[in-house]
């Protein structure tokens, strides 16, 4: 099957190689035979329901955001339309924060968000630099960790009753305080995780996979055929180590 990205201003949103997630994703495609078709999108962009299957964007500077937030706010609708037909999405970082109502960075400036999720965020003096373990359950009865990389000003504070995508084990997170990290909204996904975060994550890959193939092809996600990911394993491993002994202090 052929699975279309559509990645959100590539250009400005870039940073910790978070375009190295898409990098995975098409790898771990093509081993289970299907293709990935990824296209840019950025400003008054066309997104119309069913065309994309997953949208990704990465993190960036306070600088970098204020140059595209109006244009993703606009794009917001068109977003909240597509996800509502069963679209995928992952959100790292400052495009995680973009992801929210608005973020209030470093100079005080209000940045509007494309509200696809229900946050929002405010830059603190303090920025929060660090490796981070989280616990997180995706499926029903299933608990599996993702490690990865944090440096973030903002402290992103979730809504009433909205879904965090895990649990800090060691490092910052949402805020450095309520102990939870990300957000997550049925397939749509945000996370202050870089590194990138896919390599060292392999299972969030394939069910970032498994959602935009049920999105293409109809039906529920089904499981990808399993592959060995020794060195997926090992970057995991090695990531979440340095989480427990350093991670979540200033
Ligand atoms: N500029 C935002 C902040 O400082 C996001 C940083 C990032 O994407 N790493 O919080």
């Amino acid at each position: 099957m052929k699975v279309v990205v559509g990645h959100l201003f590539p250009d400005y949103l870039n940073i910790y190689a978070d375009r190295g997630n898409i990098a995975v994703l098409t790898r771990r495609a093509a081993w289970r035979g299907h293709e990935l078709e990824v296209c840019a999108l950025g400003a008054n962009s066309a997104i119309r329901p069913g065309e994309h299957d997953l949208f990704y964007v990465g993190g960036g500077q306070d600088r970098e955001q204020e140059l595209i937030a109006p244009a993703l706010a606009a794009l917001g609708p068109a977003l909240r339309e597509a996800v509502d037909c069963g679209a995928a999405a992952l959100a790292v970082c400052g495009g995680y924060q973009l992801f929210g109502r608005f973020y209030r960075d470093q100079s005080g400036e209000e940045l509007p968000g494309a509200g696809l999720l229900p946050l929002h965020t405010v830059a603190g003096e303090r920025r929060m630099i660090g490796d981070v373990l989280l616990e997180c359950g995706l499926e029903p009865g299933e608990r599996r960790t993702l490690a990865g990389f944090e440096n973030h000003a903002g402290r992103t504070i979730l809504e009433e009753g909205a879904e965090p995508l895990g649990r800090v084990l060691a490092g910052f997170g949402n805020d450095g305080e309520s102990g939870y990290e990300g957000c997550r909204v049925g397939r749509v996904l945000g996370t202050y995780l870089h590194g990138p975060l896919l390599p060292r994550n392999p299972w969030l890959a394939d069910w970032l996979l498994a959602q935009a193939l049920a999105h293409r092809g109809g039906g529920d996600p089904q499981e990808l055929e399993p592959l060995s990911d020794e060195l997926e394993g090992e970057a995991h491993t090695v990531s979440a180590e340095r989480a427990r002994t350093r991670g979540g202090r200033f």
